[in-house]
């Protein structure tokens, strides 16, 4: 997805938010917006929240109705110092990058794009499926030993799953229960999809900082009901996390060592000041070499210019 992050989410100026080293439950709004052809609840970044460990965005899509030839329909658009996570609970999606990469990801599956220095990508209809569409796409925040670095796109048809009491867990990144996602990670760092059905109890991390998304059903936590278009900031502090629930739910939970780097974000850009953005988006507006040649049959995606650039009022 393009996933333009704007001033409105993350105003690239303000400081980032402390991370609480106590548990705490901080449930927030999305946002809703549109990308692609497809409604999103954007979780993250939110005003004073803008990271859960390096997780900086957070795009619940759908459900949407998409056919062969129209589904996510995100043209070519330039990325750099993050990853893309995309996890589907229904539907596919074509996936097209400046690597040359291509291909369809289905639900249990997953998509991961480092961007590095610069790359770019489209995601689109797969020519054949019709029916309904639905995931979340994450990204995050590359550290500095490979924000500037190559990109590289990983596609994982399987992910570790273990049956917890009251739910499914299928480990998307990093380590949980005694599991370990096969896919890439350069911080400490967690994301989780918990399939749900009972109460159920997870192991955390004292050290790390999490927060649920739900995407389907409702959870309770710490006493407070938590639905799809809401996000639960849980602070640090915890060795496990229990969630009510009294429904099929279906959640995701991201987690991970504080993300200290100062970062400025705008559009599809993860930054550490605006003269790197400003390069990005003066790269991708004269269509230079940076970011490559994404074969898609798709417009391009025009830059959006950083509101710095857009006169003195603000
Ligand atoms: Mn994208």
């Amino acid at each position: 997805m393009s996933g333009p992050v704007s001033s409105t989410d993350a105003p690239p100026a303000v400081a980032d938010a402390s991370h609480p080293s106590a548990p705490c439950v901080e449930v927030t709004d999305s946002r809703d917006e549109q990308v692609g052809h497809i409604r999103v609840r954007r979780a993250l970044p939110r005003k004073g929240r803008r990271t859960v460990g390096a997780w900086c965005f957070a795009d619940h899509m759908g459900p949407a109705d998409v056919t062969e030839n129209s589904g996510l329909d995100v043209g070519p658009h330039p990325h750099i110092g993050l990853q893309t996570v995309t996890w589907l609970t229904d539907g596919e999606v074509l996936h097209r990058d400046s690597l040359g990469s291509e291909q369809v990801i289905k639900p249990g599956q997953l998509n991961l794009m480092t961007s590095g220095g610069a790359v770019s990508h489209a995601e689109e209809a797969t020519g054949h499926y019709r029916g309904t569409l639905e995931g979340i796409q994450l990204w995050v925040a590359l550290p500095e030993a490979t924000r500037h670095g190559g990109a590289a796109f990983e596609h994982h048809a399987e992910l570790p799953q273990v049956e917890l009491s009251g739910a499914v867990a299928t480990v998307l990144v990093g380590d949980f229960a005694d599991l370990t996602s096969p896919a890439r990670h350069d911080t400490p760092l967690v994301g989780v999809d918990l399939d749900l059905h009972s109460p159920t109890t997870v192991p955390l991390l004292r050290e790390w900082e999490y927060a649920v998304v739900v995407l389907d059903g409702e959870v309770g936590i710490d006493g407070k009901q938590l639905a799809p278009g809401k996000l639960a900031y849980l602070g640090q502090g915890r060795d496990h996390l229990t969630l009510d629930v009294r429904q099929r739910t279906r959640a995701v939970l991201l987690g991970g060592e504080p993300f200290e780097d100062p970062i400025v974000m705008w559009w599809n850009f993860v930054a550490r000041d605006r003269a790197e953005i400003d390069a990005a988006y003066a790269s991708w507006a004269r269509r230079d070499d940076r970011f490559g040649r994404v074969r898609s049959s798709l417009p391009l995606i025009p830059a959006k210019a950083p509101f710095w650039q857009e006169g003195p009022s603000r």
